[in-house]
């Protein structure tokens, strides 16, 4: 194991593989030389506008390489990397700048007013044109860190309550991208292609610590398109996605067995990958895709085996070093095979979130472990299933019900896309399960409600099956079921 900071572990590589390819992207190549060059004179130029160690870099721009040389040169620094979904509005936009308090922010052109406005003075406002016009000859000398110290604030979703900054270190970045390395096999012959973004755990520090880290090609890709990702195969060896990916891939007449016969990896994770999208894959190209299981706070948690058998719809054993467990409410660990939360303990789990001790508390329990929020079981080989958010678990009558079973049974049938199961007030029961479903034709309401009673207790079935045209994504490929339940919590209402 590395045993510098994450920039070394960087440097590592930019040494090693110097002449290589490091990143393809539309209009250049970049070899590792070239990155780490661009990464020091940057340094030099942020060191300049204030930059220093342990200060917050806000990094508000479209995917780009120059990105990812600014996400070099602040850990060149010693900073901390703050990337924000180009998503965000002026209000949250507000808040993270309140929250984070950060020296520079790199924004996009036209942002730079509105930056202005809610940073004020103190702040400097930049955007990569700016940064990357006439950088310095020379480059500024690496800061180590600690390996306790902050590389990364990643602020996560937030669906109930204010986004919170997840604190990650040098030693969670930098062994969760070691470990992923060796667990999917990664050399420096390895073509990866990237097209996710790269303000979020999956395209920044996944995807991309994989390949740099182990001195491959990244195929640089501003954003998922099916044919480009199709035109990409012909000479690419890995692609990591979201199920969104692998669903629109599959949705591709060209994408044929032919395709994907160089590819030696399909990793899918961020949201769950039905079982009946798995065995289309299979039986589409020959490759089972591998589904892995993380999160923000933690890096990644299980994963399928590369050797070994692929469970469509399980996201594997739990990763070298990392420790899991089921555990109920009040954190009594639960028998294999019951449901409960998944609690998790490693070098990977983060160090809290950024000025909130009570929130980071009240996440832990005592002996360290990290409360994730998802609940799940462990199989009799050891396999993690996930059967949904803690929040997103249905109480009707008194009995609970885990979305991730119904939506399975839903997903699997010939009249149904996609399927999402949520509860909504009701009356009588409390909350009442109803499914929102993505049709794939005509459908029968009355007959899905009358097909699923053969295959689950009654109280399990949906009280309505709703048809729509599109459920509701975050740019993740995460269905949003907290907008679902707004949407239909007059369903039931008493007259
Ligand atoms: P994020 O912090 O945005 O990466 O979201 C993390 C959450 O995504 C986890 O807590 C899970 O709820 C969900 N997630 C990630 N990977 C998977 C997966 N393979 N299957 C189901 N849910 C997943």
């Amino acid at each position: 194991m590395h045993e510098g900071d994450l920039y070394q572990r960087f440097a590592r590589s930019f040494a090693d593989f110097a002449g290589r390819t490091a990143i393809e992207a539309a209009d250049r190549n970049w070899t590792y030389a070239e990155l780490e060059s661009a990464a020091g004179r940057l340094a030099t130029k942020l060191a300049a506008m204030g930059v220093r160690p342990g200060e917050r870099v806000l990094v508000q721009t479209e995917k780009s390489v120059e990105t990812v040389v600014l996400y070099l040169a602040a850990l060149r620094l010693g900073a901390i990397y703050l990337p924000l979904n180009t998503d965000y509005t002026e209000a949250e936009l507000a808040y993270f700048v309140g929250d984070a308090t950060p020296v520079i922010a790199v924004c996009r052109e036209g942002s730079q007013g509105l930056f202005r406005r809610i940073g004020g003075d103190a702040l400097a406002i930049t955007t990569l044109d700016d940064l990357f016009a006439d950088l310095p000859a020379e480059a500024a000398p690496p800061a180590p860190r600690q390996r306790d110290d902050i590389a990364a604030i990643l602020y996560t979703s937030g669906t109930t309550g204010k986004p919170k900054g997840a604190m990650l270190t040098h030693r969670n970045l930098v062994s969760n991208g070691e470990m992923l390395v060796d667990f999917w096999r990664f050399t420096s012959k390895d073509r990866l292609i990237h097209a996710l973004p790269i303000f979020h755990v999956h395209g920044l520090f996944v995807a991309l610590h994989c390949a740099l880290f182990s001195g491959a090609c990244v195929i640089f890709q501003p954003r998922f398109d099916a044919k480009a990702a199709i035109a990409a195969m012909q000479d690419a060896s890995v692609m990591m996605g979201v199920p969104t990916f692998y669903i629109r891939l599959l949705g591709e007449d060209t994408f044929t067995r032919h395709v994907a016969a160089r590819m030696r990896l399909f990793v899918s994770g961020s949201a769950p990958l039905s079982a009946d999208i798995h065995r289309a894959f299979e039986d589409r190209t020959g490759h089972r895709v591998l589904e892995r299981y993380g999160m923000t706070e933690t890096g990644m948690l299980t994963s399928n085996p590369y050797d070994g058998e692929r469970k469509a719809g399980f996201v594997g054993p739990p990763l070298p070093g990392v420790s899991l467990r089921i555990a109920g409410e009040d954190g009594t660990v639960l028998p294999q095979g019951e449901v409960g939360i998944v609690e998790v303990q490693g070098p990977n789990v983060f160090a809290g979130y950024w000025q909130m001790p009570e929130k980071t508390a009240s996440e832990f329990r005592d002996g360290g472990w990290f409360i994730t929020g998802d609940m799940g079981l462990i199989d009799a080989n050891g396999y993690v299933q996930l059967v949904g958010r803690e929040k997103d678990l249905i109480i009707t009558g008194g009995l609970n019900v885990y979305p991730a079973e119904v939506e399975a049974l839903l997903d699997d049938r010939e009249d149904i896309a996609e399927a999402a199961v949520i509860g909504v007030p009701h009356p009588d029961f409390g909350e009442a399960v109803v499914a929102v479903v993505r049709p794939a034709g005509s459908l029968d309401a009355d007959a899905v409600r009358e097909a699923m009673k053969r295959d689950l207790a009654g109280f399990k079935v949906p009280k309505q099956v709703i048809a729509v045209d599109e459920l509701p994504r975050n740019t993740m490929g995460k269905i949003q079921k907290k907008l679902l339940r707004e949407r239909y919590a007059g369903l039931f209402a008493q007259a």
